[in-house]
């Protein structure tokens, strides 16, 4: 193996190589080839994801002997010494350490001259936004008025930094973070050419360690091949980097859906005995769970994940035996079990907690299947299908509830609900239907509602033959209160009024021996509402729906609401 380090070992030396930054490569060959090179450029991106690489790529290109060209030859004079970074005519300057004025007029006074045998005078500045206000004035002086030979390439992981009137005279590319599975690839032919022996599943987990950047990929890699030699194992890969593996991610779900919760714990023991932090595991499974989420919420989101094809194939698997909702609730264990991990010495337990809840948590069953389970169920007993009927609860004669037929059992009745409510008062009342006692309570109430409040609390003892004898109960206050005289007195001008005649009035103590007295209408009230209620829970016991779903699901009315 060689002593140079992979990442300046396997520098891009063409536009082909550059991995993932192909919206950058595809316009500078575009302007190459049409003569329409801007003089100044700035890259900005990431650390490691191509930037320097690229302005260099860019120099050979227009100094290469072959060129201008898209793609360099690499072997003439003009590339080789861009390669090895002597070229008499292309300047690399480090922004981060030369950011003095000194530095930036030296490079005024250099552009005035021709390049000594190149078609162009090349300045590459490194984290160009390093430079002081004074620097960055001295350089403005050149970009306004740029000699034709000249060409400047900045690169910058912060262009916020860089004052706009700098920004306004670039041609501006932005360079990605590197995909995961583009990472894995170049480190599958890097390893390859290098005849290193190493798993997918071992380049993956180097490459995540990178995080979108080629370089620091291909560091952890020469860190990784520094210990194992030429034949690593996924074993080294994970106590090297402190790393979980994703199998062993995608194993806590399986067996979370399987409900298996000593497979779980056992598998928790495993990665508390490798050395792993029980946090970082913790963070680990929720991205895991997340890629879940979105694969299950939206399948061809697959772009947005940081997954190897074998980890995306299995996790859209995976996904497919989740429902978002409990995916969510998933992740809401496991995000509440991070957080509490971070003030507690007892991560282990915090993980095998949340692990258990995982494994032993209720399905939820959605309204849409619940009402598909009871549209089924009631498919043979009632005539339309649940969703279809608009008062589901609606009240039915027991006798047409019994013609309906599908219950085995025999359909309760209404039952009366008072003797005294349906024994008829029809002598007790006026013969003249439309000048009742109701009919006058209701005149009284309309006219003096304080009286008419008091006539409903009355029993009715006689209205008929121009008496009317009303009864009240002993010790109560509308008695002590009828008995006075005024109210006597606006008793009889409202019943003349009212029955056409003149009234003789009777206001009755009743003393509770009476047998059979006529129902107040605040009686007659509260025994129809009494009747209403026990007449619609009958109603709502026997429909269809409401029994399948007690038998099915266990339970008892507790309210009901008529629609
Ligand atoms: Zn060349």
């Amino acid at each position: 193996m060689s002593y140079l380090v992979l990442a300046r070992k396997w520098r891009p030396q063409t536009f082909s190589d550059l991995i993932g930054q192909e919206h950058v490569s595809q316009t500078l060959k575009n302007a190459i080839d049409t003569g329409r090179v801007a003089h100044a450029f700035l890259f900005t991106g990431a650390r490691g994801v191509g930037k320097t690489s690229s302005a260099r790529i860019l120099a050979k290109t227009l100094n290469c002997e072959q060129g201008p060209t898209t793609e360099p030859c690499n072997s003439c004079p003009a590339c080789k010494e861009i390669t090895e970074g002597n070229s008499v005519d292309v300047f690399e300057i480090d922004g981060a350490s030369n950011n003095g004025v000194d530095e930036i007029r030296e490079l005024r006074d250099n552009v005035k001259y021709l390049p000594s045998h190149s078609r162009y005078k090349i300045f590459i500045i490194d984290e160009v936004h390093m430079l002081s206000n004074s620097a960055f004035n001295a350089l403005l002086k050149t970009l306004e008025e740029p000699p034709p030979h000249i060409k400047f390439i900045f690169a910058t992981t912060e262009p916020h930094k860089v004052p706009i009137t700098i920004l306004s005279r670039c041609q501006r590319f932005d360079f990605k973070r590197i995909p995961l599975t583009m990472i894995v690839a170049r480190l599958r032919y890097i390893i390859d050419q290098e005849q290193v022996s190493m798993s997918d599943a071992a380049l993956t987990m180097v490459a995540r360690k990178g995080d979108g950047s080629m370089r620091d990929s291909l560091s952890t890699l020469d860190q990784v091949l520094a210990f194992c030699g030429e034949k690593v194992d996924d074993a080294a890969v994970v106590a090297i980097l402190g790393v979980v593996a994703r199998q062993l991610l995608l194993e806590v779900v399986r067996l979370v859906i399987a409900r298996d919760t000593s497979g779980l714990m056992a598998l928790v023991a495993q990665v508390d005995a490798s050395g792993c932090n029980m946090r970082n595991f913790c963070n680990e499974l929720i991205v895991q769970m997340r890629a879940l989420l979105l694969l299950n919420s939206a399948p061809k989101s697959a772009d947005l994940l940081d997954l190897s094809e074998l980890e995306l194939q299995e996790s859209l698997q995976l996904a497919q035996n989740c429902d978002l909702v409990t995916l969510q609730r998933f992740i809401s264990i496991l995000l509440k079990a991070e957080g509490e991990m971070a003030h507690s010495s007892f991560g282990r337990l915090l993980q095998e907690m949340a692990l258990i809840r995982m494994a032993t948590i209720s399905p939820v069953v959605t309204v849409d299947e619940l009402l598909g389970k009871l549209n089924a169920l009631t498919a043979g007993g009632s005539n339309a299908p649940l969703a279809a009927d608009p008062s589901p609860v609606s009240y039915r004669p027991a006798a047409q509830r019994a013609q309906a037929g599908s219950q085995n059992s025999v359909p309760r009745t209404a039952a009366p609900v008072t003797p005294r409510e349906t024994a008829p008062a029809a002598n007790h009342d006026t013969a003249d239907s439309k000048r009742s006692w109701q009919g006058f309570v209701a005149f009284a109430k309309a006219r003096r509602p304080m009286l008419g409040t008091k006539l409903e609390k009355a029993s009715p003892l006689q209205t008929v033959d121009n008496a009317l004898k009303i009864g009240y109960h002993k010790g109560t206050l509308e008695l002590t209160m009828m008995q006075e005289e005024e109210s006597r007195k606006l008793l009889l001008e409202l019943a003349a009024e009212y029955f056409g005649t003149a009234m003789t009035v009777t206001i009755v103590t009743l003393n509770g021996s009476e047998e059979s007295l006529p129902q107040s209408i605040a009686e007659k009230k509260s025994a129809e509402s009494a009747r209403s209620e026990q007449e619609l829970r009958i109603a709502v016991e026997n429909h269809p729906a409401v029994k399948a779903t007690m038998s099915i699901f266990g339970g008892e009315i507790v309210s009901m609401k008529k629609a």
